[in-house]
């Protein structure tokens, strides 16, 4: 999960793009960067941390140019080190290029392979720089051709940005996997990982960039360009885990409204599972949109009965060994008043490890609870993603391991139900068969190399995925 802003046209470019990347801070806050161009060359800065961290006034003035891109990350490939913070800048025969890219090549590591064993050197263990090395190697007349060269070798997930010295180019892949959408500022083209970045910025959002489409910006234009042939292209599986839970609840991807598919997902939650109880409580933020749509559905009254403290970062560190294990209380607190001796219908998003949920059911009953009815606004996360989130192995996915009946006992809650497969997708405008449900199901349609496979279960991400 990571999030990408890019703008092209617009004085003080990495200013707008520092402001983008705030908006998208949710999608990856392990590390950040923005390249920019003035004319002359390209310009980074780059850093492990938050986005309004690492960037003040003054590194923002070291970006100068009316051309520049950015990144927040959260490693799906690659460590969390420095070294794979993005945008990753390269001298090329093409000139100075510099990528960003959210998502996860599924053939990233069999590729590397390849292009190792004939003397490519990488700087970076992330899949990301293979794209620039494949350009590099097979150069076409322009940036534009070579990128677009480079991608008929990779497979997976990418939603690109990349910048040049002629232009800023926009890609998708051709199952459309993450989102990226084009926009307009003042006359001025730029892209973002979601629409809530153009609204910070208060730009206008034009439309989302189709599966496997190239939109090349230059001099404040914008012109549109297939990869694929039509014929070609692959049936279009986006991520259906984007509406769940991973993009803003204000945003606007895939064509649906965040915040409404969530209220229907809830709404459908309360028509499948409805419990006798007293009201509904969130888990905030991700069961937020869920609940309120279980709530009205329900008829039951919605109450905040969970508070979260929002000033906990990724990285929090606690203070002393001898106090450590705060766990879920850090970041999560009850209102004894609103929960003490009623039954409770507590909706989260998603169960991924269970090793949170247990945590937050005791805190709802020792905060009083007469009773805790737990709901998930998905189906249960049994299989890991290949395609660009970070999830754990199989065997640490709970739902992998463990019956319906023995995950409600692990919580110990006194009923516990998930969102069907069809109910959850039946809340997304666009035919069931368009989305990737892989998570849920184990059906990869998108195929995966043997090597790539091999990497993800010997390599997990280790990185916080918010359950301790
Ligand atoms: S496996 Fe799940 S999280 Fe990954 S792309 Fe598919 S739906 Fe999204």
């Amino acid at each position: 999960m990571c999030g990408i802003f890019g703008i092209d046209g617009k004085g003080d470019a990495a200013n707008f793009t520092y402001l983008g990347l705030y908006a998208l801070q949710h999608r990856g806050q392990e590390s950040a960067g923005i390249v920019s161009w003035d004319g002359e060359r390209l310009h980074v800065e780059r850093g492990m941390g938050q986005v309004a961290d690492l960037f003040s006034a003054k590194v923002l003035r070291r970006l100068p140019g009316a051309r520049a891109l950015g990144h927040t990350r959260y490693s799906t490939s690659g460590t969390s080190v420095i070294a794979n913070a993005q945008p990753i800048v390269v001298k090329t025969c093409l000139g100075p290029l510099g990528l960003v890219h959210n998502g996860n090549l599924t053939n990233g590591v069999e590729l590397r392979n390849t292009l190792e064993s004939t003397g490519a050197i990488f700087q970076t263990t992330s899949d990301t720089e293979v794209i620039l090395h494949l350009m590099a190697r097979m150069p076409r007349p322009t940036v534009v051709e070579s990128l677009m060269e480079a991608l008929q070798e990779v497979r997976g997930a990418y939603s690109l940005l990349l910048i040049s010295d002629d232009c800023l180019i926009a890609a998708r892949d051709p199952y459309g996997i993450r989102p990226l959408l084009l926009g307009d500022l003042d006359g001025s083209p730029c892209f973002a990982s979601e629409s809530c970045a153009f609204d910070l910025l208060g730009a206008t959002l034009v439309r989302e960039l189709e599966p496997g489409e190239v939109v090349v910006a230059s001099g404040g234009k914008t012109t549109e360009v297939q990869v694929f042939h039509l014929d070609q292209r692959p049936h279009p599986t986006r991520c259906a885990f984007e509406q769940v839970y991973f993009a803003r609840p204000d945003s606007r991807v895939f064509g649906d409204a965040v915040s409404q598919a969530r209220l229907a997902m809830g709404r459908q939650l309360a028509r499948e599972s409805a419990v006798p109880a007293d009201m509904v409580v969130p888990v905030p933020d991700s069961g937020l949109f869920a609940a309120l749509g279980y709530s009205r559905e329900s008829g039951l009254p919605f109450e905040l009965g969970l508070i979260r403290n929002h000033y906990v970062g990724r990285t929090f560190i606690e203070p002393k060994q001898s106090i450590r294990h705060f766990g879920v209380r850090i970041k999560l607190n009850p209102v004894r008043e609103l929960i003490a001796g009623q039954r409770v219908v507590l909706v989260d998003d998603s169960i991924v490890r269970g090793t949170t949920a247990p945590k937050i059911v005791k805190m709802v009953r020792d905060a009083g609870a007469a009773e805790v009815h737990m709901r998930i606004s998905c189906p249960p996360t049994a299989w890991p993603c290949h395609y660009g989130i970070d999830m754990p192995t199989r065997e640490e996915l709970v739902a992998a391991t463990h019956s319906l009946d023995e995950i409600r006992d692990f919580l110990d809650a006194d009923s516990l139900a998930y969102l069907s497969l069809d109910g959850m997708l039946g809340c997304l405008s666009d035919p069931a068969e368009t989305y990737c449900t892989a998570c849920w199901t184990g059906d990869y349609r998108i195929p995966i190399s043997a090597e790539d496979k091999r990497q993800a279960e010997l390599f997990p991400i280790r990185a916080d995925d918010g359950e301790e």
